[in-house]
């Protein structure tokens, strides 16, 4: 397995284990101030750019939920590990001739903007597997982001995704814009658990709201994230996104 990441920043096994008991810390010191349940928001670690010994130390340290960016990489690792323990979560932008790896490997999808990648997950998601979890990504503050859709176009995918029988609409995800202001993180948060709740009035099913990473993670938790999606914090800085 190739170390993709020449970086000299990826946190060593003590730090990693360290940096994810800190890490469950905060989020359950906000999921108190913030009045959510206890163990309602689940730690998904951002291997990608890391190698297979940082998610082994991480593995060692009691994280099973990983997620990863960029497909070539991530079925490296899925099989490398080849652990049924270990639930994969695809969370990178999805080119229409590379559904049929993620709809074989993964576990979960956060970034389905179109129904023409809808369908093909669906369609080339093994019979043998149960249905892929897949979040509808919402472009919420990123006016410059290509991915995610609009949220106008939320109800529509929605229901078009709604009829396909191998795949299963769990929720929403989005990447806001990165900012300083506790304030100001949460109001794209808002936005979206908003379009959740209402989505949920047709689709009751609906539980997850994956948003929040290392910068935002609290703000993401008091607007009532259900999944956090950590990198930085865990595995130490990347030399890119
Ligand atoms: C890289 C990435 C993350 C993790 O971000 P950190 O700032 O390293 O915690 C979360 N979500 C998505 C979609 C990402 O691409």
């Amino acid at each position: 397995m190739k170390d993709i990441d020449k970086n000299i920043k990826t946190n060593t096994e003590e730090e990693i284990s360290a940096a994810l008991a800190q890490i469950r810390q905060r989020i359950s010191a906000a999921e108190q101030r913030f009045k959510r349940d206890p163990n309602s928001v689940q730690l998904l670690a951002v291997s990608k750019t890391k190698p297979v010994a940082a998610i082994q130390a991480a593995i060692d340290a009691g994280q099973s939920c990983f997620a990863e960016n960029y497909l070539q990489e991530a079925v490296e690792k899925i099989m490398y590990f080849n652990n049924p323990q270990l639930i994969w979560h695809f969370i990178g932008s999805i080119q229409s001739n590379k559904t049929r790896d993620i709809a074989q490997h993964f576990h979960w999808v956060h970034t389905v903007d179109r129904i023409k990648i809808a369908r093909r997950l669906s369609e080339q998601r093994p019979n043998h597997l149960p249905p892929l979890n897949i979040c509808l990504q919402i472009n919420i503050s990123d006016e410059d982001s290509k991915s995610g859709i609009a949220p106008e176009e939320l109800k529509q995918l929605a229901a078009d995704c709604s009829s396909l029988t191998n795949i299963k609409i769990r929720g929403l995800m989005a990447m806001p814009a990165q900012d300083s202001d506790f304030a100001r993180q949460r109001a794209p948060f808002r936005q979206l658990r908003l379009l959740f709740t209402e989505l949920q009035s047709s689709y009751p099913e609906l539980d997850t709201l994956s948003m929040g990473t290392t910068n935002d993670l609290e703000a993401a938790i008091a607007e009532g994230a259900t999944i956090v999606r950590i990198g930085t914090a865990i595995f130490g800085a990347r030399n890119y996104q």
